[in-house]
Protein backbone atom coordinates (compact mmCIF):
# COMPACT_ATOMS: atom_id res chain seq x y z
CA UNK A 1 0.00 0.00 0.00
CA UNK A 2 1.40 3.42 -1.00
CA UNK A 3 2.20 5.68 2.11
CA UNK A 4 2.55 9.52 2.59
CA UNK A 5 4.34 11.61 5.36
CA UNK A 6 2.51 13.35 7.80
CA UNK A 7 2.81 15.66 10.67
CA UNK A 8 0.76 13.93 14.29
CA UNK A 9 0.79 15.23 17.65
CA UNK A 10 0.06 11.74 19.71
CA UNK A 11 0.19 13.52 23.18
CA UNK A 12 0.45 17.44 24.27
CA UNK A 13 3.86 18.94 24.96
CA UNK A 14 6.86 20.24 23.76
CA UNK A 15 8.19 20.55 20.42
CA UNK A 16 9.22 16.96 20.00
CA UNK A 17 5.40 15.80 20.56
CA UNK A 18 5.39 16.31 16.39
CA UNK A 19 5.78 13.18 14.66
CA UNK A 20 6.56 13.02 11.41
CA UNK A 21 4.84 9.42 10.53
CA UNK A 22 3.91 7.15 7.62
CA UNK A 23 0.50 6.71 6.79
CA UNK A 24 -1.23 4.99 3.81
CA UNK A 25 -2.40 7.40 1.18
CA UNK A 26 -6.20 8.41 1.54
CA UNK A 27 -9.05 7.28 -0.90
CA UNK A 28 -11.44 10.42 -1.25
CA UNK A 29 -15.27 9.79 -0.21
CA UNK A 30 -18.09 10.75 -2.35
CA UNK A 31 -18.48 14.40 -2.51
CA UNK A 32 -14.83 14.62 -1.49
CA UNK A 33 -11.44 15.42 -3.30
CA UNK A 34 -7.47 14.29 -2.79
CA UNK A 35 -5.42 17.04 -2.84
CA UNK A 36 -1.45 16.90 -3.37
CA UNK A 37 -0.46 19.10 -0.93
CA UNK A 38 2.36 21.65 -1.73
CA UNK A 39 2.76 23.82 0.97
CA UNK A 40 1.21 24.07 4.66
CA UNK A 41 0.82 27.09 6.87
CA UNK A 42 1.35 27.77 10.13
CA UNK A 43 -1.01 29.58 12.78
CA UNK A 44 -0.92 29.85 16.23
CA UNK A 45 -3.57 27.79 16.69
CA UNK A 46 -1.32 24.55 15.68
CA UNK A 47 1.33 25.33 18.63
CA UNK A 48 -1.97 25.41 20.76
CA UNK A 49 -3.03 21.73 19.69
CA UNK A 50 0.81 20.49 20.20
CA UNK A 51 0.63 22.44 23.51
CA UNK A 52 -2.73 21.46 24.88
CA UNK A 53 -5.31 24.22 26.23
CA UNK A 54 -6.76 23.61 30.08
CA UNK A 55 -10.26 22.48 30.33
CA UNK A 56 -10.31 21.82 25.95
CA UNK A 57 -10.18 17.64 24.90
CA UNK A 58 -8.71 17.67 21.43
CA UNK A 59 -8.98 14.49 19.28
CA UNK A 60 -5.84 13.24 19.08
CA UNK A 61 -3.98 11.78 17.60
CA UNK A 62 -4.27 14.87 15.01
CA UNK A 63 -2.91 15.18 11.94
CA UNK A 64 -1.22 19.32 12.32
CA UNK A 65 -2.27 22.42 10.33
CA UNK A 66 -5.55 24.28 9.04
CA UNK A 67 -4.42 26.04 6.02
CA UNK A 68 -2.84 24.71 3.04
CA UNK A 69 -2.35 24.78 -0.98
CA UNK A 70 -2.34 22.06 -3.59
CA UNK A 71 -3.22 20.70 -6.65
CA UNK A 72 -6.64 18.58 -7.24
CA UNK A 73 -5.03 14.38 -7.40
CA UNK A 74 -7.97 12.67 -7.21
CA UNK A 75 -12.34 13.06 -7.83
CA UNK A 76 -14.48 11.16 -5.42
CA UNK A 77 -17.49 9.83 -6.68
CA UNK A 78 -19.87 12.36 -7.76
CA UNK A 79 -17.78 15.45 -7.42
CA UNK A 80 -17.92 17.82 -10.36
CA UNK A 81 -16.99 21.47 -11.11
CA UNK A 82 -13.51 20.44 -10.38
CA UNK A 83 -10.90 18.34 -12.38
CA UNK A 84 -7.51 16.67 -11.32
CA UNK A 85 -4.83 19.41 -11.98
CA UNK A 86 -6.13 22.41 -10.51
CA UNK A 87 -4.87 24.36 -8.20
CA UNK A 88 -6.66 25.03 -5.00
CA UNK A 89 -6.43 26.30 -1.47
CA UNK A 90 -8.09 24.86 1.58
CA UNK A 91 -10.91 26.25 3.43
CA UNK A 92 -10.48 25.44 6.75
CA UNK A 93 -13.32 25.10 8.39
CA UNK A 94 -15.85 22.33 8.00
CA UNK A 95 -19.56 22.19 8.78
CA UNK A 96 -22.95 20.04 7.97
CA UNK A 97 -24.01 22.40 5.53
CA UNK A 98 -27.57 21.49 5.93
CA UNK A 99 -28.74 23.47 9.00
CA UNK A 100 -29.71 27.12 9.44
CA UNK A 101 -26.32 28.58 10.66
CA UNK A 102 -24.71 26.99 7.61
CA UNK A 103 -27.72 27.78 5.28
CA UNK A 104 -27.86 31.31 6.39
CA UNK A 105 -23.95 31.89 5.32
CA UNK A 106 -22.84 32.10 9.48
CA UNK A 107 -21.23 27.97 9.19
CA UNK A 108 -18.59 28.83 11.43
CA UNK A 109 -21.50 29.03 14.09
CA UNK A 110 -22.18 24.96 12.79
CA UNK A 111 -23.09 22.61 15.67
CA UNK A 112 -20.65 20.24 13.94
CA UNK A 113 -18.37 23.20 12.88
CA UNK A 114 -14.38 21.80 13.13
CA UNK A 115 -11.55 23.51 12.28
CA UNK A 116 -8.97 21.43 10.35
CA UNK A 117 -5.95 20.46 12.36
CA UNK A 118 -8.11 20.88 15.68
CA UNK A 119 -11.21 19.16 15.68
CA UNK A 120 -10.56 16.97 12.80
CA UNK A 121 -7.29 16.22 11.16
CA UNK A 122 -5.41 18.65 8.98
CA UNK A 123 -3.60 19.98 5.97
CA UNK A 124 0.29 18.63 7.29
CA UNK A 125 0.62 15.82 5.24
CA UNK A 126 1.51 15.25 1.41
CA UNK A 127 -1.99 14.10 0.57
CA UNK A 128 -5.31 15.58 2.05
CA UNK A 129 -8.70 14.47 1.41
CA UNK A 130 -11.36 16.88 2.06
CA UNK A 131 -15.04 17.85 1.03
CA UNK A 132 -15.58 20.22 -2.35
CA UNK A 133 -17.19 22.86 0.12
CA UNK A 134 -13.66 23.44 1.93
CA UNK A 135 -11.76 24.11 -1.38
CA UNK A 136 -11.46 26.96 -3.79
CA UNK A 137 -9.46 28.14 -6.59
CA UNK A 138 -5.40 29.40 -5.98
CA UNK A 139 -5.13 32.92 -6.44
CA UNK A 140 -3.58 32.75 -9.01
CA UNK A 141 -1.11 35.81 -8.37
CA UNK A 142 0.22 34.34 -5.31
CA UNK A 143 3.12 31.12 -5.15
CA UNK A 144 2.07 28.26 -3.62
CA UNK A 145 3.69 29.17 -0.28
CA UNK A 146 1.92 32.86 -0.32
CA UNK A 147 -1.70 31.27 -0.84
CA UNK A 148 -0.83 28.19 2.22
CA UNK A 149 -0.70 31.37 4.53
CA UNK A 150 -3.12 33.51 4.11
CA UNK A 151 -6.56 31.82 4.24
CA UNK A 152 -6.97 31.44 8.82
CA UNK A 153 -5.61 34.70 9.29
CA UNK A 154 -7.93 36.85 6.74
CA UNK A 155 -10.85 35.05 7.32
CA UNK A 156 -10.84 35.35 10.97
CA UNK A 157 -9.43 38.89 10.51
CA UNK A 158 -12.33 39.72 8.09
CA UNK A 159 -15.11 38.43 10.25
CA UNK A 160 -13.77 40.56 13.66
CA UNK A 161 -13.47 43.73 11.62
CA UNK A 162 -16.11 43.37 9.05
CA UNK A 163 -19.17 41.51 10.51
CA UNK A 164 -18.49 41.82 14.49
CA UNK A 165 -16.73 45.76 14.90
CA UNK A 166 -18.41 47.03 11.42
CA UNK A 167 -15.18 49.32 11.00
CA UNK A 168 -16.25 51.81 9.23
CA UNK A 169 -14.45 54.54 6.70
CA UNK A 170 -12.88 57.33 8.80
CA UNK A 171 -13.22 55.61 12.06
CA UNK A 172 -10.22 54.43 13.92
CA UNK A 173 -9.03 51.26 15.07
CA UNK A 174 -5.87 49.74 17.27
CA UNK A 175 -4.69 46.79 15.98
CA UNK A 176 -2.29 44.92 18.47
CA UNK A 177 0.82 42.62 17.23
CA UNK A 178 0.56 43.96 13.49
CA UNK A 179 3.16 41.80 12.18
CA UNK A 180 1.43 38.80 13.53
CA UNK A 181 -1.09 36.75 11.19
CA UNK A 182 -4.05 38.16 12.68
CA UNK A 183 -2.88 41.14 13.14
CA UNK A 184 -0.95 41.53 9.27
CA UNK A 185 -4.53 40.90 7.94
CA UNK A 186 -6.24 43.45 10.33
CA UNK A 187 -3.57 46.21 9.02
CA UNK A 188 -4.25 45.42 5.33
CA UNK A 189 -8.44 44.93 5.82
CA UNK A 190 -8.83 48.01 8.36
CA UNK A 191 -6.97 49.94 5.82
CA UNK A 192 -8.79 48.65 2.56
CA UNK A 193 -11.99 49.56 4.34
CA UNK A 194 -10.54 53.11 5.12
CA UNK A 195 -10.08 53.46 8.17
CA UNK A 196 -7.09 55.07 10.06
CA UNK A 197 -5.15 52.28 11.45
CA UNK A 198 -2.49 52.41 14.66
CA UNK A 199 -0.79 49.00 14.87
CA UNK A 200 1.79 47.98 17.88
CA UNK A 201 4.89 45.89 16.72
CA UNK A 202 8.03 44.76 18.92
CA UNK A 203 11.44 46.58 18.06
CA UNK A 204 11.92 48.91 15.06
CA UNK A 205 12.45 45.92 12.53
CA UNK A 206 8.42 44.92 12.94
CA UNK A 207 7.33 48.32 13.36
CA UNK A 208 8.87 49.53 9.84
CA UNK A 209 7.55 46.19 8.17
CA UNK A 210 3.95 47.34 10.15
CA UNK A 211 4.23 50.95 8.54
CA UNK A 212 4.77 49.64 5.13
CA UNK A 213 2.10 47.02 4.97
CA UNK A 214 -0.39 50.47 5.45
CA UNK A 215 -0.71 51.33 9.39
CA UNK A 216 -0.73 54.60 10.21
CA UNK A 217 1.03 55.00 13.36
CA UNK A 218 3.16 52.21 14.39
CA UNK A 219 3.86 51.97 18.39
CA UNK A 220 6.88 49.93 19.31
CA UNK A 221 5.54 47.60 22.21
CA UNK A 222 8.25 47.00 24.39
CA UNK A 223 9.60 50.64 24.35
CA UNK A 224 6.03 52.55 24.79
CA UNK A 225 3.19 52.01 26.45
CA UNK A 226 0.25 51.60 24.19
CA UNK A 227 -2.34 53.11 26.15
CA UNK A 228 -0.49 56.32 26.58
CA UNK A 229 0.18 56.44 23.33
CA UNK A 230 -3.06 55.88 21.71
CA UNK A 231 -4.20 58.99 24.00
CA UNK A 232 -1.24 60.69 22.40
CA UNK A 233 -1.44 60.25 18.82
CA UNK A 234 -6.07 60.81 19.26
CA UNK A 235 -5.78 64.14 21.28
CA UNK A 236 -7.28 61.70 23.92
CA UNK A 237 -9.76 60.85 21.94
CA UNK A 238 -8.84 56.97 22.02
CA UNK A 239 -10.51 54.41 19.30
CA UNK A 240 -13.37 53.03 18.14
CA UNK A 241 -11.95 49.73 17.51
CA UNK A 242 -9.59 47.65 19.18
CA UNK A 243 -8.69 44.29 17.33
CA UNK A 244 -7.81 42.44 20.48
CA UNK A 245 -6.04 38.78 20.04
CA UNK A 246 -2.99 39.01 22.45
CA UNK A 247 -5.30 39.21 26.02
CA UNK A 248 -4.05 38.95 29.36
CA UNK A 249 -1.11 41.10 28.55
CA UNK A 250 -3.04 43.85 26.60
CA UNK A 251 -6.61 43.73 27.76
CA UNK A 252 -7.38 46.42 30.51
CA UNK A 253 -5.54 48.85 28.68
CA UNK A 254 -7.69 47.74 25.40
CA UNK A 255 -10.91 48.76 27.37
CA UNK A 256 -8.69 51.84 28.07
CA UNK A 257 -8.13 53.50 24.43
CA UNK A 258 -11.78 52.71 23.79
CA UNK A 259 -14.48 55.99 23.46
CA UNK A 260 -17.75 55.83 24.76
CA UNK A 261 -19.79 53.53 22.33
CA UNK A 262 -16.44 51.63 21.27
CA UNK A 263 -16.27 48.30 20.52
CA UNK A 264 -13.36 45.71 21.17
CA UNK A 265 -13.34 42.86 19.17
CA UNK A 266 -11.31 39.22 19.94
CA UNK A 267 -10.30 35.96 18.78
CA UNK A 268 -7.51 34.89 20.77
CA UNK A 269 -5.69 35.00 23.96
CA UNK A 270 -1.63 34.66 23.01
CA UNK A 271 -0.63 35.46 26.38
CA UNK A 272 -3.33 34.11 28.80
CA UNK A 273 -7.66 34.23 28.52
CA UNK A 274 -8.38 35.44 32.59
CA UNK A 275 -8.69 39.23 32.71
CA UNK A 276 -10.13 41.84 35.00
CA UNK A 277 -12.34 43.41 33.52
CA UNK A 278 -14.53 46.45 34.91
CA UNK A 279 -18.12 46.36 34.51
CA UNK A 280 -18.28 50.16 35.12
CA UNK A 281 -16.66 50.83 32.24
CA UNK A 282 -18.61 48.59 30.00
CA UNK A 283 -21.85 50.02 31.16
CA UNK A 284 -20.69 54.22 31.65
CA UNK A 285 -18.84 54.21 28.24
CA UNK A 286 -21.06 52.43 26.12
CA UNK A 287 -18.74 49.27 25.43
CA UNK A 288 -19.35 46.47 23.20
CA UNK A 289 -17.03 43.25 23.81
CA UNK A 290 -17.32 41.31 20.87
CA UNK A 291 -16.19 37.85 20.46
CA UNK A 292 -15.18 35.97 16.88
CA UNK A 293 -14.08 32.50 15.83
CA UNK A 294 -13.09 32.24 11.90
CA UNK A 295 -15.54 33.20 9.51
CA UNK A 296 -17.86 32.02 6.53
CA UNK A 297 -16.29 30.21 3.81
CA UNK A 298 -18.55 32.65 1.41
CA UNK A 299 -16.50 36.00 2.90
CA UNK A 300 -13.23 34.12 2.47
CA UNK A 301 -14.23 33.23 -1.15
CA UNK A 302 -14.59 36.76 -1.79
CA UNK A 303 -12.03 37.62 0.02
CA UNK A 304 -9.68 35.85 -1.68
CA UNK A 305 -10.02 37.64 -4.55
CA UNK A 306 -8.52 40.84 -3.15
CA UNK A 307 -5.04 38.89 -3.53
CA UNK A 308 -5.61 38.45 -7.46
CA UNK A 309 -6.71 42.34 -7.43
CA UNK A 310 -3.54 43.42 -5.57
CA UNK A 311 -5.68 44.73 -2.77
CA UNK A 312 -4.52 42.30 0.20
CA UNK A 313 -0.78 40.69 0.04
CA UNK A 314 0.75 37.70 2.20
CA UNK A 315 2.80 38.70 4.75
CA UNK A 316 5.29 35.62 4.27
CA UNK A 317 8.50 35.03 6.30
CA UNK A 318 9.99 31.99 5.57
CA UNK A 319 9.30 28.02 3.95
CA UNK A 320 10.62 25.37 5.26
CA UNK A 321 10.69 21.43 4.85
CA UNK A 322 7.32 19.67 6.42
CA UNK A 323 9.92 17.76 8.48
CA UNK A 324 10.94 21.09 10.16
CA UNK A 325 7.74 21.94 11.47
CA UNK A 326 8.99 22.04 15.01
CA UNK A 327 10.86 24.99 14.06
CA UNK A 328 7.94 26.51 12.76
CA UNK A 329 6.37 26.11 15.85
CA UNK A 330 9.44 27.62 17.90
CA UNK A 331 9.56 30.39 15.76
CA UNK A 332 5.77 31.39 16.40
CA UNK A 333 6.44 30.64 19.88
CA UNK A 334 9.22 32.80 20.37
CA UNK A 335 8.02 35.50 18.09
CA UNK A 336 10.76 35.46 15.67
CA UNK A 337 8.96 35.32 13.03
CA UNK A 338 8.57 38.32 10.78
CA UNK A 339 5.43 37.32 8.81
CA UNK A 340 4.05 33.73 8.43
CA UNK A 341 6.08 30.20 8.34
CA UNK A 342 4.88 28.16 5.49
CA UNK A 343 6.12 24.10 5.48
CA UNK A 344 7.09 22.85 1.79
CA UNK A 345 5.66 19.37 0.90
ZN1 LIG B 1 -24.28 23.26 9.91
Amino acid sequence: MPTMRCVVVREHGGLDRLCLEERPIPNPAPGEVRLRMQAVGINHLDTWVRRGVPGHTFPLPLVTSSDGCGVVDQLGPGVTGLREGDPVVVLPGRSCGACEACQTGQDQLCRHYQILGEGTDGTAAEFVCLPTANVAPKPRALTAPEAASVCLVFQTAWHMLVRRAELRAGETVLVHAGLSGVGSAAVQIANLLGAQVIATAGGPEKCARVQALGAHHVIDSRQQDFVAEVRARTGKQGVQVVFEHTGAATFEGSLKVLQRGGRLVTCGATTGGAVQLSLHAVFFKSLSILGSTMGSKGDLRALLRLFDQGRLRPVLDRVLPLAQAGEAHRLLEAREALGKVVLAV
